[in-house]
């Protein structure tokens, strides 16, 4: 109200401003006139005080031309000799006509007026014009003087009653014509008229000026003479006097003393502006002046101009002003229309909402009372308008949940609230509302407005996404399948526990990786690649087989199916992967394929091993049968019998050496080796097996030695010796069938827990891409149609099952062509040392 008052009562805005810019305007202006003031009086005094100087000088220098004047005529000794002549011989006429000649061109040539020639008796003898020749009193006096002094004197300016005009004396004493003669013998007169060039000299003012003058003045008794002609009366020339004591008389200042320019009154009273002088060598004093009136003309002309502009000034800022404040006003009051237009516009807008809204529009008091109601809230509530105005709010709501107070206690701190509550209609059915309740102000009085909407439908299908939701969350946490909801970087946004347990991580731990920290590197290209695929529907669905590592660094098989959800204009809303673990089926399938290679190897191997067998047994068989048939036939000398017999002994014991590595086979495939532990004296048992090979050596020129590193007593072994003989004989055995020259040396070395044997040989090597093999049962390196060497290819095979028999390991180093070392260890604890 009181804003409202302020904007269009007393615009006291502008008429402050208006006044601090009259009041700025009036005081510059008088500053300014001021300063106007101030140079206009200096340049007038400054010139009032020049022309005075002036008028000095020149008064001076004209009284010293006069007497410089008198001076010359007074040493003109010719002319001089001339009047002497004269005063003696008055009658001599041509005499008197020189000198009538001569005067009469002081008269017409300088300012004089008068020439009289006077003798030392005052008595005048000659004059030049005939009128004015009468020597007065004030003349006489003088002249006495000037004839006694024989000095040049100029009067004062005097008026002589006998004389018609104002007048100065020139008094020039004429001495003697001889060289020493000093008397004065007469003197001439010349009696000057001020008319003629003083008074000029004073009137003349160098500038154009209405009332300004100089004058001169000297004192007689107790009263100022005015000598000259003055501009502002007639006939003032020595009549006007004027007292000594009359005060700011300009003349009477300047008797004073007073040589300045001051403020003054003059003659006449009128108050001027005077500059003072003495005129040096008279009793003159020198007054130059000028109206004040006059010297302020020129500033009254400004001040009318400043006051002129200050006015204007002032009256167009009071208009500036007035003007706006009108559009000031104007503006106030179409913005005023407006707003009550908008205003009006908004009422009827709300009025149109408020009765056609499709949701229930209540306004409460603080009470709760309600004050109006919309259409829809009668026709929700099912009470007329006149039954729901006045009635209490809380009769709306259902008996089973509270009254208005402590939702409305919140509303009060934040000024709205929505809530959802349960209300009740007339014929007491209820039914879900939402409502938005908001604090009002209406003029002063707080009231409640309240929109409510029924939300039966929506609660109705909030329940049934409810329970579909639910549906899919059971299904997605209980079902069996490894399932992962993540976004479109892969990030996992929620995983059930069939896939926490297939990956190893729990569910907090998967939140914050992506599938890529759990995907085998090999697959993270390819994954990438079809989820962009995926995303801009190239392609329907994305399968893919892969390995996951799980938190414990192992590695399993998944297959896992990618489907993208969309919401309902096809943007991407979640990827679901489903994962299978297939780490045992590709198990299966791998050992199904090893088995399979290998039972195709082994039925390759057994078909090798018949064809070994067949050539090993035919090979000594023949050589039994043949060597046999030989014995019957008569005639075999002795020593060829015997040769006989060695040869199908040799053949009977190769042949039994292969039934017997068949048999052992055979045993250890069936498990019926035994072992049979005791005590053997290692050293021993070594070195009668070195014996029997003794024999080998020397035909195929090879050495065979034994390395026995601890003394007999040291090696007492428990194990089983038969296996552990049958075993290096084995080896001893492959190596003299694989070494053509050179070394095989056998033995043992005593490591921390076991005893570890070795038989190396300078044989054909073995290559490395068999050394594995060369343990599998039948396995030979070179193939049974090209073999150079006999054997079944068992050996080696029984010789790592009883080592592995005896609890030990059996292994070999080879380099092909330089010789084979194969080791084998016993954990067989030694006994006694
Ligand atoms: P075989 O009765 O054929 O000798 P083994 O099982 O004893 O059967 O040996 C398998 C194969 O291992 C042999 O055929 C041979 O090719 C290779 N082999 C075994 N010992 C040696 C060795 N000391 N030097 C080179 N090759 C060897």
């Amino acid at each position: 109200m009181n804003s409202k008052n302020h904007n269009h009562g007393t615009p006291w805005p502008f008429i402050v401003l208006f006044y601090v810019l009259a009041s700025s305007a009036s005081v510059l202006g008088f500053i300014y006139y001021k300063s106007i003031e101030k140079n206009l009086l200096a340049d007038t005094i400054d010139q009032l005080s020049a022309i005075a100087d002036l008028k000095v000088r020149q008064i001076i220098q004209w009284r010293d031309e006069r007497l410089a004047d008198g001076i010359f005529l007074r040493g003109n000794t010719p002319h001089v000799r001339q009047f002497s002549g004269f005063i003696q011989d008055p009658g001599n006429k041509s005499l008197e006509a020189d000198l009538l000649r001569s005067l009469r061109s002081y008269t017409d040539n300088y300012d004089y007026r008068n020439a009289v020639l006077v003798d030392r008796y005052q008595t005048v003898r000659l004059f030049y014009p005939d009128q004015d020749t009468i020597i007065g009193d004030y003349l006489r006096e003088l002249l006495s003087g000037v004839i006694e002094k024989g000095e040049v004197v100029l009067t004062d300016i005097h008026h002589s009653g006998k004389v018609s005009f104002v007048h100065l004396d020139l008094m020039v004493p004429l001495k003697g014509p001889g060289v020493n003669d000093s008397t004065v013998f007469a003197a001439l007169v010349l009696r000057i008229d001020p008319g003629k060039i003083l008074y000029p000299i004073l009137q003349s003012w160098p500038v154009v000026s209405r009332t300004a003058e100089a004058l001169l003045i000297h004192v007689e008794g107790e009263e100022i003479v005015y000598l000259n002609k003055l501009r502002h009366t007639d006939d003032a020339e020595l009549a006007l006097r004027k007292p000594l004591t009359q005060q700011n008389l300009s003349a009477a200042m300047a008797v004073q003393g007073i040589m300045e320019t001051t403020d003054a009154i003059d003659y006449r009273g009128v108050p001027v502006l005077a500059t003072m002088k003495k005129v040096p060598g008279t009793t003159w004093f020198l007054i130059a002046k000028i109206d004040r009136e006059e010297a302020y003309d020129q500033l009254y002309e400004r001040r009318g101009q400043v006051i002129l502009i200050t006015v204007l000034f002032i009256l167009m800022s009071g208009f500036c002003l007035a003007f706006l404040w009108r559009r000031q006003r104007i503006r106030y009051f179409k913005d005023k229309y407006e707003s009550e237009r908008e205003r009006m516009a908004l009422v009827k807008h709300f009025d149109y909402i408020l009765k056609n809204a499709n949701d229930i529009i209540l306004l409460v008091d603080k009470d709760f009372i309600i004050v109006e109601a919309n259409d829809k809230a009668c026709e929700t509530y099912q009470f007329a308008r006149q039954e729901l105005i006045g009635k209490n709010a809380n009769q709306l709501r259902s008996q089973f949940t509270g009254r208005i107070g402590n939702d409305y206690q919140i509303l009060g701190d934040t000024g709205h609230l929505t809530y959802e509550t349960v209300h009740r209609r007339k014929d007491g059915t209820e039914f879900p509302i939402e409502i938005s309740a908001r604090k009002v102000d209406i003029e002063g009085v707080p009231y409640y407005q309240s929109i409510g909407r029924d939300i039966t439908e929506r609660k109705q299908a909030d329940e049934i996404l409810r329970e579909s939701e639910e549906r899919f969350r059971k299904i997605f946490e209980e079902s069996p399948f490894s399932m992962a909801m993540t976004g479109k970087d892969m990030g996992m946004i929620k995983v059930n526990s069939a896939f926490c347990n297939m990956i190893g991580y729990s569910e907090d731990e998967l939140m914050g990786l992506t599938f890529r920290n759990f995907t085998h590197p090999d697959h993270i290209n390819h994954d990438d690649v079809s989820l962009l695929r995926l995303v801009a529907n190239d392609i329907p669905v994305y399968h893919t087989k892969k390995r996951y590592i799980r938190k414990d660094g192992s590695v399993i098989w998944g297959s896992a199916t990618i489907n993208l959800i969309r919401n309902n204009k096809g943007e991407f809303q979640f990827a679901l992967a489903m994962v299978e673990d297939i780490t045992a089926r590709r198990k299966a399938e791998t050992e199904l394929i090893a088995a399979k290679e290998k039972a195709e190897e082994s039925d390759r191997l057994k078909t090798a091993f018949l064809h070994n067998v067949s050539h090993e047994i035919r090979t000594p068989m023949n050589a039994i049968l043949g060597f046999s048939s030989l014995l019957n036939e008569t005639g075999i000398a002795e020593e060829e019998r015997k040769q006989f017999v060695d040869v199908i002994f040799q053949s009977g014991n190769q042949l039994l050496s292969i039934i017997n590595d068949i048999v052992d086979l055979a045993s250890i495939e069936s498990g019926q080796v035994k072992i049979n532990i005791r005590e053997i004296v290692l050293n021993q048992e070594l070195r009668k097996l070195s014996e029997q090979f003794a024999y080998k050596q020397k035909p195929l020129n090879i050495t065979l030695s034994l390395e026995t590193p601890l003394p007999d007593k040291a090696v007492h072994v428990m194990t089983d010796g038969t296996k552990l003989i049958q075993i290096l004989s084995n080896l001893i055995n492959n190596a003299f069938k694989f070494t053509k020259k050179g070394r095989i040396t056998f033995g043992y070395s005593q490591k921390e827990n076991c005893l570890e044997f070795f038989v190396r040989d300078t044989g054909v090597g073995i290559a490395p891409e068999h050394q594995k093999k060369v343990f599998d049962r039948f396995y030979q390196v070179d193939s049974a149609v090209s073999r150079h060497y006999s054997g079944t290819g068992l050996g080696l095979s029984i010789c790592k099952a009883y080592v592995e028999l005896l609890g030990g390991r059996i292994w070999l180093t080879s380099q092909p062509g330089e010789g084979s070392m194969f080791c084998f260890t016993i954990p067989g604890k030694k006994k006694g040392g």
